[in-house]
């Protein structure tokens, strides 16, 4: 069998079959063999009567000692009931509307039955059981896959089966590295995290390939590390405006941005390509880093681009970046999706003569098309919004410019350096002087008409309020329902003589583009959002923010969220409500309310939840970690790195081929992102 071709060469898999298996990610062989089950089920077996509780499934090897004649239900179903013995205990068995099964259960033959066994008096009671192994084995662990449609883990098992059944894995890892680390062979590991044995069995398969996930990461960071620091990139000397320029700016820098700034000057200077994180939290000012750093790279003679996540924060910074350097003399331009096509081609072209100009945008800078001949200097606002690939799309458009990359997402520094250990880290840790506390109150459901009072206050005081709602995951019309519906409520009700409107995902982006500036000019007081309100937007006049159904929210969202708030020289507010049903939920809105450092936050959220829920790393697939997490994982981690470097460093030639390998798997290996 070549696991490399397509799925629906695989016996058995039609194109409905092959069409469904697409939708989950899954295209060749190879694809299936590596979709791994999302979770178990437990199943115990054989146990003492009075140890059955009902509650969960059980395996139970019965005996089959009569039938009952069928029964027609008043609503025209058909209940076919089998008795068994269990241990001496009568079992009833129900089945509904499958008239048949008798036939499958023949008298006097044991069976191993699979169901939840309910106690009535001195019987048990299984409702559609089914048939499990027939071993009589302790127990039996059942696979769940992530599975979208209606796809079930019968079919996904019958079919790995079936290519287990002819395959046999070469391992990818020295026999010695397997040995130092008491680990089993990737044959085995992938064998028994589809079909384990049992949870000792499951246990080391995991770690396996947890490893392999882990070293494959490391040696990806480490080879991109080893990649660009070997290569000559361009040098700028640090232009005598930057003087100038830091003494026109509105505000002084703070120490932490000033420490910045040197790191990044003094890898512009250098003839290594830069390759730098700014880590600041929310309102720590990173654009203006940004900024600066752009700038001596124009008055270098080179081209400078700003990506960004969003048209908003694309816009923003178009804005920011025009008002700073107004007297120095320096070409800006902005490229969206929506800029028009006469403008793009306008733009386009210019990038493409090489003149030295400062392009910003969104995604729209990494099509085709956009050609810049002179890229001296790359940054993406937000990382964590993008994935590798798109940051290296925008750095292949040049010849190895200078690379940043900023992120408002607090990461603790030991994480930080496994995560991107490609990168330089720099951290941005204070904010300017005479930022207030924002006050943050959590409220009850039942108490949020309190905040909507709070909000009027603040707006008869002359200051805007957000309102934000949760998305809703992969049902934008609820997600526009939910906004929508609290719009309608509060518009004629609480908020009837005051300017407010709605903003969401679903919008065109010049619509939201207009809304955010009748903000930010005052014209509108209350804006009703979802969660494209999170990245970045400033304006200095909002003072409040209640965020709906809060529980719902990661803590490091809920952070990015309140940071819109307190930007201005006023006492700000966030008001959370929401349902603090769990012990957990309370406990962390308790650190939003405690709390206003990211740094902190991010830290006790790691605590409470892993960092792949955290940071969102698995559903962005910016690493390509799917079993592993690199939070919870980091003794594995630490190995992995630890046997990564040691491979790239030695020159024997088994270990070069074996970068090679590892190298070219990468693409593959990011690819099961499916699995949540
Ligand atoms: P973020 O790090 O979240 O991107 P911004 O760059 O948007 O933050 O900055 C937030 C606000 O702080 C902006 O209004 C900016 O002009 C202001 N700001 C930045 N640096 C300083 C400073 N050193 N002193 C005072 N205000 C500053
Ligand atoms: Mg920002």
């Amino acid at each position: 069998m070549n696991i490399s071709m397509e799925i629906s060469t695989l016996k058995g898999v039609g194109p409905k079959l092959s069409e469904k298996l697409n939708r989950c990610g899954i295209f060749t062989i190879y694809d299936l063999l590596l979709y791994f089950p999302r979770d178990y089920e437990f199943i115990r077996s054989d146990i003492d009567f009075n140890e059955i509780d009902g509650e969960e499934k059980q395996i139970l090897s019965c005996r089959v000692i009569g039938y009952d004649r069928d029964i027609k239900t008043k609503t025209g179903k058909i209940i076919t009931t089998i008795k068994f013995d269990y241990k001496g205990h009568i079992v009833v068995g129900k089945w509904f509307n499958q008239r048949y099964i008798k036939n499958s259960y023949r008298l006097n033959e044991s069976y191993e039955l699979v169901g939840k066994f309910k106690k009535v008096g001195n019987l048990l009671e299984v409702i559609n059981p089914i048939i499990g192994c027939r071993d009589a084995k302790k127990s039996e662990i059942i696979p769940k896959y992530p599975l979208k449609g209606d796809l079930s883990d019968k079919i996904i098992t019958k079919l790995i089966n079936q290519i287990l059944d002819e395959i046999v894995i070469t391992d990818n890892l020295p026999e010695i590295m397997l040995e130092k680390y008491n680990m089993i062979g990737l044959d085995r590991a992938i064998r028994e995290i589809h079909f384990p044995k049992d949870k000792n069995e499951l246990d080391k398969a995991l770690v396996r390939l947890k490893f392999q996930e882990l070293f494959t990461y490391s040696m990806k960071l480490l080879l991109l590390k080893n990649n660009l620091r070997n290569k000559n990139g361009i040098s700028f000397y640090w232009h005598k405006q930057l003087t100038n320029l830091k003494e026109a700016l509105p505000f002084k820098l703070t120490e932490a941005q000033t420490k910045v700034v040197r790191e990044i000057l003094r890898n512009q200077k250098s003839n290594y390509p830069m390759n730098r994180l700014v880590q600041g939290d929310v309102g720590s000012g990173k654009t203006i880093v940004a900024i600066i750093a752009m700038f001596n790279v124009i008055k270098n003679g080179f081209q400078a681009s700003l990506m960004a996540p969003t048209e908003i924060l694309a816009n923003q910074h178009y804005k920011e970046t025009l008002k700073i350097l107004e007297a120095f003399d320096v070409e800006v331009e902005l490229l969206t999706g929506s800029t028009s096509l006469k403008e793009k081609k306008r733009i386009k072209e210019r990038i493409s003569t090489g003149e030295p100009i400062i392009v910003i945008g969104t995604h729209a800078l990494i099509q085709e098309d956009v050609d810049f001949t002179n890229l001296g200097l790359v940054i993406t606002d937000e990382q964590h919004r993008f994935g590798v690939e798109q940051r290296n799309k925008l750095i292949n458009k040049g010849r190895r410019p200078d690379v940043l990359v900023m992120t408002a997402t607090p990461i603790p520094r030991t994480l930080a350096l496994y995560m991107y250990s490609d990168l330089d880290v720099s951290i941005i840790d204070k904010l300017p002087p005479g930022r207030k506390k924002i006050a943050t109150k959590f409220y009850s459901e039942n108490d949020r008409m309190l905040a909507y009072k709070l909000a009027l206050d603040e707006i008869r005081k002359g200051r805007q309020v957000y309102i934000v709602c949760p998305l809703i995951e992969e049902n934008e019309k609820m997600e526009l329902n939910s906004v929508e519906k609290l719009y309608e409520e509060l518009k004629d009700d609480v908020f009837k003589n005051v300017s407010i409107e709605i903003l969401h995902g679903k919008m065109k982006p010049k619509e939201k583009d207009e809304l955010i500036n009748l903000f930010k000019e005052d014209k509108i007081k209350v804006i009703i959002s979802t969660t494209v309100i999170e990245v970045g937007v400033n304006v200095p006049n909002a003072s409040m923010m209640i965020i709906e159904n809060s529980e719902r929210f990661g803590l490091a969202q809920l952070h990015q969220l309140r940071g819109r708030v307190g930007r201005g020289e006023y006492e700000s507010y966030c008001i959370l409500i929401g349902n603090a049903k769990n012990q957990k939920t309370k406990k962390r809105m308790e650190i939003m309310v405690e709390s206003t450092d990211g740094f902190y936050i991010s830290e006790q959220d790691l605590k409470l939840r892993g960092a792949g829920e955290m940071f969102g790393i698995r559903q962005s697939g910016d690493i390509g970690l799917v079993l592993a997490d690199i939070y919870e994982d980091i003794d594995i981690l630490k190995c992995a790195r630890y046997e990564a470097n040691n491979l790239i460093s030695s020159n024997e030639i088994e270990h070069v081929k074996l970068c090679r390998e590892i190298s070219n798997s990468i693409e593959r290996y990011s690819r099961y992102i499916c699995f949540n």
